[in-house]
């Protein structure tokens, strides 16, 4: 075989798996192929001290094998953080699939990279996330029992968006009462970026306490939809970061508090469900503190669907799910004032509280 000195020389220039930007002391990482099913996939396994790693299987059509892998080292890194935060004994994990869910996903590829999950012997367990369904769950779950949000019918604990957004819900209020010393949302008005699985179920508790709810979506036919539903606002100014509402909710993508937004927002709360809102943890984490903008940290309160597949593996139901993700506002009041007595970012805060939780954990064994 000829080695083809252009890729040798390419593979130089580029920053090795250590070298990463995101790496963070990560444990494993695992690269997964298999020709025949085309499967290339990558798992994450970030930390293990409080338990196995869990966390979603993304399947995306990433630009690049490293776009991916910087992917999958950030979104394990920020499942050990959520586990901790939220008090569950799990470690954290991600795997991710590159290629397109739609046109790509076979249950000959699920079985494949099944089998790849169940060779890390219940080190990392898989779920669900962006591209997959219940139902490829239920064909990892064919050949590996190290799988979570498996159907009910199957044993599952079912859909945990609703999950997630009463948690949300729980954060939200928690912030608002830390904000404006009441819990109370009736007449506040927030606003929902993104109503979809997580974002209708939010805007179905705001509905029912009162809230003044005003919804943005690229998509059309849901805006509709929910308008009539709940007696929603449709926003229909051209700059939805800089709205005059008292909260703002991202529950569609990340990253939406950036260089470009930070200095727009009027909202005096944001609150929602999306992964990794602060383009720069630190930077827009701080600039947030001194604006007096309070920020409830996305991983702390976006835990509910984690807190709902972790209930599959204690086998505990419904009721207890739903009083763990309730405690989210305690929590979330606990980490807001931690961060104000200690001049910290909210972000800042919820992070030692998860780092502390870890350290203890490591030094106790
Ligand atoms: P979803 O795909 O069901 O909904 C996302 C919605 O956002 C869709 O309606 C989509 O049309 C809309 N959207 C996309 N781009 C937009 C844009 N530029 N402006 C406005 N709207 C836009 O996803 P979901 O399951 O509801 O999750 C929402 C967010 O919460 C995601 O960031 C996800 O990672 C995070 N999250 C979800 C869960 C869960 O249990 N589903 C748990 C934790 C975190």
């Amino acid at each position: 075989m000829t080695v083809d000195v252009l890729k040798v020389n390419e593979f130089k220039k580029a920053a090795p798996v250590f070298g990463q930007l995101s790496f963070d002391d990560h444990e494993q990482v695992v690269f997964c192929n298999d020709k025949d099913t085309g499967l290339k996939a990558i798992i994450g396994i970030h930390n293990t001290v409080l338990g196995p790693a869990l966390g979603g299987t993304r399947m995306w059509n990433y630009n690049s094998e490293w776009e991916a892998l910087n992917d999958v080292l950030r979104l394990s890194r920020g499942m050990t953080f959520k586990s901790a935060v939220t008090g569950l004994n799990l470690g954290g994990g991600k795997a991710v699939i590159i290629g397109d869910a739609k046109t790509q996903k076979t249950p000959e590829l699920m079985r494949r990279f099944g089998e790849f999950v169940h060779s890390l012997s219940g080190k990392y367990l898989t779920a669900e996330d962006v591209g997959m369904e219940t139902v490829d769950m239920d064909t990892v779950r064919e050949v590996t029992p190290y799988v979570t949000g498996i159907s009910e019918d199957k044993g599952g604990a079912g859909n945990p968006s609703p999950v997630t957004a009463y948690g949300v819900y729980m954060g939200m209020k928690a912030a608002a009462k830390f904000q404006y010393g009441n819990d109370d949302l009736q007449g506040r008005f927030v606003l929902v970026q993104g109503v979809g699985h997580v974002g209708e179920s939010l805007v179905d508790y705001l509905t029912k306490e009162g809230a003044q709810v005003i919804i943005s979506d690229i998509n059309q036919e849901k805006l509709i939809r929910l308008r009539d539903r709940y007696n929603a606002t449709i926003y229909g100014g051209d700059d939805v970061y800089g709205a005059d509402v008292d909260i703002y909710a991202p529950c569609a993508l990340g990253a939406t508090i950036n260089d470009k937004t930070i200095d727009r927002f009027k909202a005096s709360i944001i609150a929602g469900a999306a992964n990794n809102q602060l383009a720069d943890d630190t930077k827009h984490g701080s600039i947030l503190k001194e604006k007096g903008i309070v920020y409830a940290p996305d991983f702390l309160i976006n835990a509910g669907g984690i807190i709902n597949v972790y209930a599959e593996l204690e086998g505990y139901g419904r009721k207890e799910i739903m009083e763990k993700t309730q405690n989210i506002y305690n929590t979330t009041l606990e980490i807001l004032t931690a961060a104000e007595a200690n001049d910290i970012s909210t972000h800042e805060a919820a992070l030692k509280v998860a780092q502390q939780r870890i350290a203890a954990r490591k030094n106790s064994k």
